[in-house]
């Protein structure tokens, strides 16, 4: 079951916690995590509070962003 969930807070990775940007507006304090916890074959995607596609920085795992945001989510 596809799911959608609401990311409050600017998302960090890597050593240095860089901050996951949007390239199109650069927002970075909300985001929109979509996928599906119960399929690993719908891929996982992002979105910035405006709704552009934020691609995911190689050093996140989008699954685990995913159930990450669904347990916080709960
Ligand atoms: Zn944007």
């Amino acid at each position: 079951m596809p799911t959608e969930i609401t990311v409050h807070g600017p998302i960090t990775h890597g050593h240095d916690h860089t901050t996951v940007h949007c390239p199109t507006c650069h927002a970075s304090h909300s985001h929109t995590v979509r996928g599906d916890l119960s399929d690993d074959t719908t891929p996982v995607t992002l979105t910035c509070v405006n709704g552009h596609n934020v691609p995911l920085p190689g050093t996140i795992d989008a699954r685990e962003l995913l159930f990450t945001a669904a347990m916080r989510a709960e």
